[in-house]
């Protein structure tokens, strides 16, 4: 069985393959117009400036803005016309967004304060200690600010 870090490579890295950039998924995302940031945004520039943070990178302001707003609806992963979970596209986007895929943080976990003690206690049974040595690129201050 995949660890959590190996499945999470396999997604990524099929994602970044499959994705045709169109923005089907942030066009079915109840969730933009609660983003200042997102008014009159082009959905395929949304998803083109969020995919870098997949991979460690940095995503634009907009791609930032919607991963922060992400309520988990999966109207994204039902639009999709290619198959993905784009659901857990944003999700992922959300790791890098918060730096704990090997990039810069470009947000701080503001919405869950305990989001990363249940990560934490998850990934203990899943991943390697290097492994799980990427989490803690976020301070335990960060961690828990509110
Ligand atoms: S709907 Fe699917 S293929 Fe289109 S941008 Fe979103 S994830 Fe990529």
């Amino acid at each position: 069985m995949d660890s959590l870090r190996a499945y999470l490579d396999r997604f990524i890295a099929d994602t970044l393959d499959r994705c045709t950039r169109c923005g089907k998924c942030y066009e079915a995302c109840p969730m933009t117009s609660y983003a200042p940031a997102l008014t009159g945004a082009s959905p395929a520039a949304v998803v083109e400036g969020l995919l870098p943070l997949l991979q460690g990178g940095q995503g634009t302001n907009e791609a930032v803005a919607w991963v922060k707003v992400c309520t988990q609806s999966s109207r994204c992963t039902e639009a999709c016309p290619e198959g993905i979970n784009a659901m857990l596209m944003v999700r992922a986007a959300r790791m890098g967004a918060l730096g704990s895929l090997g990039g810069e943080a470009q947000m701080k976990p503001t919405e869950d304060p305990l989001f990363f003690r249940k990560i934490e206690a998850f990934a203990a049974t899943q991943l390697a200690p290097e492994e799980i040595e990427q989490w803690h690129r976020v301070s335990p201050k960060e961690r828990t600010a509110s």
